[in-house]
């Protein structure tokens, strides 16, 4: 019996033609029985890298995730492919769980996805035992293989036809679960060494797509994965583009992102708070968006029916706290926006990179303005947090600024926080497409710091704004200020230019809210050289609304929007109906049955026989057996139509 190479299979039963990165040494070093560990971005294809060993190793992978609510999707994915793969979690009962243990034991299964609290379960653990010693053959460790060639296994004696026996491989997911200092710290994570203790023959695989070192560190130390190698990917996400946005009137400005870039396509909106993201979410539902609010303030039941409408259904929109995102693998998220800021550098990366899984075109939209700084900041200071924990988060805070304030390639910016290279010039974010000025700003830095310490270190930057344009408003005269030096010394530079040298004074530190003083602000140390003219400013100028209105009408109009003439398009509109009725009547998300960028392919194809059909990126043996015929109808009644 010869086996089938890794590439048959990537093509048979995935449907694509090649392998993407590092995902083909990692999946020959896997099969080979060696251990590793895996830094990939989100999208970049890890899920592979252990599947495809585990159809070729003899025994099932165990594939450990916290992600339970993910996990029925993940298996439902892989049944469609034709692979026999099952799910061992709390939220099945005692039967099903028996069942599924059941065919674990017979050797029925390819894939099993299990809870770390379940798989740490005595009883699970001995049920590995037996089945690890139930293999009829020893694990065979075999020499890396290039490419094309294939894995010859051992066939057992007394080996029945179809039988799976032992354990293929361990695939801990989500690796990063195991660090203290994440977010995501999963304390039964640490305890997944036994696996190594226990079945020291049997490789392991631990993945994640956390880039800092010292989570690194942590995942090899706390997993004991110092033998194993390590595959490290460029974190770059060249498929989102990622935009700032100075907030003026961000409800508005969301909404006219949204019609002119999304009007069809599912996204996450981010709020810090919930009462934000409820109110957020009424009113784009009022606006005629297909909008849903997701936070933890929420009854289970709601939040989850939410979620399931988010995963199952196309075009919404759902408004969350940062509650909502982890494990959501919904390749075709189109957009994330933030209306407020992120906690951090990786805050942002995080929450950004739930868009555009599946590699087609996507946005990350931050729309920002003075009063997130001064808020955020507010938030670290009033927090329970022990002083040196509030330092760390201010450092976060600060470098997250840096990133919204920067005048450079954002992709670099992004990447260079993480400890990577990245050339520049990507032509993906906003700095690249629009480059922005700088300015000599010194000058009015000078008059900006003088006003605020003119007017006694406790105005906000509306107020002082208008002192130095020399606008006698009520409050201006109720405190006098019209007889300020500082009054109406600005007059050459308008409240807009003001505003926005005030929000870049404060993101850089130079100016600080007191909070006792109800936000007002005032100098810090760092505004003493500038006031002395011993140091020169340099500001950003941020663009014209009227002119970036302009530019985003002829970006728009050169859209790269991946469905930019698909949408009105009777085929590809009866491909996506065809796709969801299918998936209505298995219960399933529509992307199981077809992710978007393969019907986009059976789109601008056009094929019109299975064989044909076979070729598209997508399209493997199973589903072409399974809904070739269905689709291939689809393409048949249209073109009858077309004539
Ligand atoms: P990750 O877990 O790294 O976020 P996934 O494993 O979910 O990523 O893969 C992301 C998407 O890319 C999936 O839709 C997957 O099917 C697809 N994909 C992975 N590898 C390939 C490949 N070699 N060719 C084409 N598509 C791929």
């Amino acid at each position: 019996m010869t086996s089938p190479s890794a590439r048959q299979i990537l093509n048979d039963v995935f449907g694509y033609s090649a392998f993407r990165g590092e995902q083909q040494a990692i999946v020959e070093h896997m099969v080979a029985g060696g251990d590793a560990l895996v830094l990939m971005p989100t999208g970049a294809g890890k899920s592979l890298c252990y599947q495809i060993p585990a159809l070729l190793r003899p025994g099932a992978g165990i594939v450990v995730s916290p992600l339970i609510a993910l996990m029925q999707d993940q298996v439902d994915a892989l049944c469609q492919l034709g692979v026999k793969a099952a799910f061992l979690n709390s939220s099945i009962n005692a039967d099903a769980a028996r069942e599924v243990q059941g065919r674990l034991l017979r050797g029925e299964l390819d894939l099993l996805y299990v809870a770390p609290e379940r798989l740490l379960m005595p009883s699970f653990l001995a049920l590995l035992d037996q089945i690890h010693s139930n293999a009829p053959f020893p694990f065979p460790t075999l020499p890396p293989e290039g490419e094309g060639h294939s894995f010859p296994l051992p066939s057992g004696e007394g080996l029945r036809e179809g039988d799976n026996l032992g354990i293929a491989l361990f695939a801990i997911d989500e690796a990063h679960c195991v660090s203290q200092w994440g977010h995501d710290f999963r304390p039964e994570y640490r305890a997944l060494t036994v696996l190594h203790e226990r079945f020291p023959a049997v490789p392991r695989i631990a993945l994640t797509a956390t880039a800092d070192t010292p989570t690194r560190g942590e995942i090899v130390e706390r997993l004991a994965l110092e033998q194993a190698r390590q595959f490290v990917s460029s974190f770059d996400r060249p498929n989102i583009r990622y935009r700032v946005t100075q907030k003026n009137n961000a409800r508005n400005q969301l909404q006219a992102f949204l019609e002119a870039e999304h009007p069809n396509d599912a996204g996450i909106v981010y709020c810090l708070s919930r009462k934000k993201v409820d109110e957020t979410a009424a009113w784009l539902k009022e606006h005629g968006w297909d909008a849903l609010p997701y936070h933890a303030g929420m009854d289970a039941a709601t939040r989850s029916k939410n979620q399931s409408r988010f995963l199952r259904e196309e075009g919404v929109v759902m408004v969350a706290t940062v509650a909502f995102g982890m494990g959501i693998d919904k390749p075709n998220v189109r957009f994330v926006a933030h209306l407020d800021l992120p906690k951090s550098m990786e805050g942002y990366y995080q929450e950004t990179g739930r868009a555009g899984r599946d590699g087609l075109p996507a946005n990350a939209w931050l729309a920002y303005g003075l009063g997130d700084v001064v808020s955020m900041r507010q938030m670290i200071d009033n927090g329970d947090a022990p002083e040196e924990r509030k330092r760390l988060e201010r450092q976060k805070l600060d470098a997250l600024l840096g990133y919204c304030e920067s005048t450079t390639c954002r992709h670099q910016t992004v990447l260079r926080y993480f400890g990577e290279e990245h050339p520049g010039n990507c032509d993906e974010c906003d700095n690249c497409l629009e480059p922005v000025d700088t300015w000599d700003a010194t000058l009015a830095a000078q008059m900006a710091l003088s006003c605020v310490y003119r007017t006694g270190q406790r105005f906000g930057a509306g107020h002082l704004s208008d002192v130095l344009i020399g606008k006698a408003t009520e409050r201006v005269e109720k405190f006098n200020h019209q007889r300020l030096s500082t009054f109406g010394i600005g007059k050459e530079i308008s409240a807009a230019q003001w505003s926005s040298v005030y929000r870049q004074l404060v993101a850089s530190g130079i100016l600080e809210s007191d909070i006792e003083a109800y936000g007002g602000l005032k100098l810090t140390e760092v505004a003493r050289p500038i006031l002395r003219g011993e140091q020169s400013v340099w500001l950003r100028r941020d663009a014209d609304p009227v002119k970036r209105k302009a530019q985003r009408a002829e970006r728009t109009a050169k859209s790269r929007e991946p469905f930019a003439g698909a949408n009105d398009d009777p085929l590809w509109l009866a491909l996506k109906a065809k796709r969801t009725e299918l998936a209505r009547e298995q219960g399933v998300p529509p992307y199981v049955i077809f992710h978007d960028s393969t019907l986009l392919e059976i789109l601008s194809q056009r094929p019109t026989t299975l064989d044909e059909l076979a070729r598209v990126s997508g399209v493997g043996q199973a589903k072409l057996a399974r809904y070739g015929e269905s689709f291939l109808g689809v393409l048949k009644d249209v073109a009858h139509f077309d004539k």
